[in-house]
């Protein structure tokens, strides 16, 4: 499988380079040259498979390079550690409407689901090639744990995650600190998000110490991460009788990665009814459907965090198709964005864009009534991210049927949750001595040398 950039002026990549890399040397995002295929009875063979073998089955043809026994070990052990055995399992809230659960991770969100696979794909790749890296990433709360999880343990990763010291929550800090692997390295920065963001692109612009300890991220435009995710939509929709029967599903939506993993099921020929990209009240997207202008506004924040998000990377990949392919569109769009802070589809990429997409803005009160509501009438604590995707799929569908992705797991949000159901969610069982484990992070002040010091002593070479 080739991957070409959606800017057209980077070199073609395999697989594993494309992985390596993240984002093209363009700027633009790696995307398959072509979709492989999947028949109606490659689906229904699908049909009860344990959910490590049918990801096996679906991700090989993306992944040359990877011999299927190997491709099958590793997501065996990526899923080994999920507290329930389907990965991804349904749960119905009434007829014609589903829960996907995908926050039985070891971080309580559905980025675990990539990122478990997404780590021992890199390591592998890195024994091959006989290299180190060493990932350094900021997080305000929840991407820090999954990068973690993922990263802990593997040979040839060191993995340093900074925070904004006693700007997270203690939940969050603490699924971050307690992890006390070798290569694992917290740091608390004495500063805001904002802060930490900054000293990461510092790292990131100083070329010389980027070469020294060959620094690379793992972020969500990744492929690999994009790629693990196509698997749950169609073992899913599987379940619930595709190929014979379309179904469609509502997404909590940020960077728009974890809904285009769902066109990207429809690419491989998976019979899907409609996707709907629900947002929070950062409602790009949602504004892109309505109108076919995509256009930034400030961030605000909202009891989904995860979704406050302006500036929707993964929707690159999907602009790359509604042009035709055509790089050249793609380049003056982005280069619009970065100019003038947006820009406008022609008629016939919106009406295509809509055959396949609805979209939903859900804001803040109708968030915690929902909550509210799935607590009376199911007596299911939601939280507030799965909140948003649901009222979407209620308002757009309410005969369904639609599977709703629920995103994070409920004790992640206490406060939200509480707000709108008057219980705090319990932590699950594994995590249930959170609060007991032993923490280990450094504090640093807001000093770039100080930071890269840091890293060179601290990492294994
Ligand atoms: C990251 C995240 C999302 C948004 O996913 P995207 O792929 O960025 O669209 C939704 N819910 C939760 C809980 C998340 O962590």
């Amino acid at each position: 499988m080739q991957y070409i950039s959606t800017r057209g002026q980077a070199p073609d990549m395999s697989f594993p380079d494309a992985m390596l890399t993240g984002l093209a040397r363009d700027g633009g995002l790696y995307v398959p040259a072509v979709w492989p295929r999947l028949s109606h009875d490659d689906l229904r063979g699908l049909a009860g498979l344990p959910y490590p073998e049918a990801a096996a089955r679906i991700l090989l043809p993306f992944m040359d390079g990877i011999e299927a026994d190997e491709l099958l070990a590793m997501t065996q052990a990526a899923y080994a550690n999920f507290a329930d055995p389907a990965i991804a399992p349904l749960r119905q809230l009434s007829e014609g409407h589903w829960l996907m659960e995908l926050f039985h991770g070891p971080t309580l969100a559905f980025k675990d689901v990539a990122m478990q696979l997404l780590g021992r794909l890199f390591d592998r790749e890195l024994a091959r090639r006989q290299q180190r890296i060493t990932i350094v990433g900021a997080t305000s709360g929840d991407t820090g744990s999954a990068a973690i999880e993922a990263c802990r343990d593997r040979a040839a990763i060191d993995i340093f995650i900074l925070h904004p010291e006693g700007r997270v929550s203690e939940v969050q800090r603490r699924q971050m600190t307690t992890v006390l692997s070798e290569n694992v390295h917290n740091i608390a920065i004495q500063g805001t998000f904002d802060d930490c963001q900054a000293l990461l692109k510092g790292t990131f612009n100083d070329l010389t110490f980027r070469d020294e300890v060959t620094l690379s991220a793992v972020n969500s435009i990744n492929w690999a991460r994009v790629v693990a995710q196509v698997v749950y939509y169609i073992t899913t929709a599987v379940a619930l009788g595709a190929p014979d029967r379309a179904i469609s599903f509502a997404v909590p939506t940020g960077n728009f990665g974890c809904v285009f993993a769902g066109y990207g099921a429809v690419q491989m020929g998976l019979p899907v009814e409609k996707l709907i990209v629900a947002t929070n009240r950062n409602d790009i997207l949602h504004r892109f459907f309505q109108t076919g202008t995509y256009h930034c506004e400030d961030v605000v924040a909202t009891q989904s965090p995860s979704m406050d998000i302006q500036v929707a990377s993964n929707f690159e990949r999907l602009l790359f198709d509604l042009a035709g392919r055509d790089c050249a569109i793609v380049r003056q769009q982005m280069a619009a964005v970065a100019e003038q802070g947006g820009f406008q589809v022609s008629p016939a990429a919106l009406r295509q864009a809509r055959e396949l997409f609805l979209s939903c803005r859900v804001d803040e009160a109708a968030t915690t009534a929902t909550m509210a509501e799935v607590f009376r009438e199911c007596g299911i604590a939601i939280d507030p991210h799965t909140a948003v995707g649901l009222r979407a799929a209620r308002e757009l569908m309410p005969d369904g049927p639609v599977v709703t992705l629920s995103t994070a797991h409920p004790a992640k949000f206490p406060d939200a949750v509480e707000k709108a159901c008057g219980i705090r969610p319990p932590l699950p069982d594994h995590m249930a001595d959170l609060y007991e484990r032993e923490e280990r992070f450094a504090v640093l002040p807001n000093d770039l040398a100080v930071l890269q010091d840091h890293i060179r002593r601290l990492r294994r070479s």
